[in-house]
C-alpha cells in the first residue's frame, strides 16, 4: 500500500471528479428541481468544466492545485454551491505542505480544513440538510481510518458520505434554497450533498487505483 497520495493522484482526483459530475449532472438538477431551482448539475459541470481546461500543465503541488480548483470554481460556479465549493478546495490548500506528497493524516486534516471553511461561509450545522450533512461524516470516518492508509480512509470517508446524504433525505431543509419550501423539503435528496458524496467516491476510487 502507498502511503503518500502524490500531486498527480490529487489532479486524477479532481478530472474524477468532473467526470462523476458530467455523468450525473441530469441526476443532480434533477435533485435540485424538486427542492430548489435545477440547475445544480449544470452549475457544477460548467465549474468542472473550467477547472479541468486549467490542469493541462498540470499544476507543480497540491496547494497549488487546490488554489485554482478553488478560485475558478467560486468564478465560474455562481449560486450558493459555488462559493462553499470554492471555499472547501481554497481552505485545504494552505493546510498542505508545498512538497508534492501528502499522507492520509495530512491529506484528511485538509479536508477537515476544507469543510470547517463551508461551515464558517454557510452556517449550516449537520441536519440542515446540506452538503454538510455528507462531508461532516465523511471527515470523522477519514480520520478513524487513516491509520489504514489514503485509500482505506478515503473509501471509508465515500462510505459516510452516502450515508450521510440518505441520512438528510427525510429531514426538512433549514439553510439554502430548499429551506423556503419548509416542510416540503421533507424526502427529498439534496443536491449538495449527493455531488459531495461524488466528490468523496472520485477520491475513493482515484486513490484505490493508484493503489
Ligand atoms: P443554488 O441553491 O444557489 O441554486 P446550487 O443549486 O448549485 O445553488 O446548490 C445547492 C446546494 O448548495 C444545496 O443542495 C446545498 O447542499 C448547498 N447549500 C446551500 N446553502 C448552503 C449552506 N448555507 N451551507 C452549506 N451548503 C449549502
Ligand atoms: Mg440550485
Amino acid at each position: 500500500m502507498s502511503a503518500a497520495v502524490s500531486t498527480d493522484d490529487l489532479v486524477a482526483w479532481i478530472r474524477a471528479f468532473r467526470e462523476a459530475v458530467t455523468d450525473h449532472k441530469d441526476e443532480l438538477t434533477r435533485l435540485d428541481s424538486e427542492i430548489g431551482d435545477a440547475d445544480h448539475g449544470s452549475n457544477m459541470a460548467r465549474g468542472l468544466d473550467a477547472v479541468v481546461a486549467k490542469l493541462d500543465p498540470a499544476p507543480a503541488s497540491p496547494a497549488e492545485l487546490f488554489k485554482t480548483v478553488g478560485m475558478t470554481l467560486v468564478s465560474t460556479v455562481g449560486g450558493a454551491s459555488g462559493p462553499l465549493y470554492g471555499t472547501l478546495f481554497l481552505r485545504m490548500g494552505p493546510a498542505l505542505s508545498s512538497s508534492d506528497g501528502v499522507d492520509a493524516a495530512a491529506l484528511g486534516a485538509a479536508l477537515r480544513a476544507g469543510v470547517e471553511g463551508v461551515i464558517a461561509r454557510g452556517k449550516a450545522e449537520p441536519g440542515d440538510k446540506t452538503m454538510i450533512d455528507a462531508l461532516s461524516p465523511a471527515i470523522d470516518a477519514w480520520d478513524a481510518a487513516a491509520d489504514g492508509g489514503p485509500a482505506a480512509a478515503a473509501r471509508a470517508a465515500a462510505e459516510a458520505a452516502a450515508r450521510g446524504r440518505d441520512a438528510a433525505e427525510p429531514l426538512v431543509a433549514r439553510k439554502g434554497r430548499a429551506s423556503y419550501l419548509g416542510e416540503r423539503s421533507a424526502g427529498h435528496i439534496d443536491p449538495g450533498a449527493a455531488s459531495s458524496t461524488l466528490l468523496l467516491e472520485a477520491l475513493a476510487d482515484t486513490l484505490a487505483a493508484a493503489e
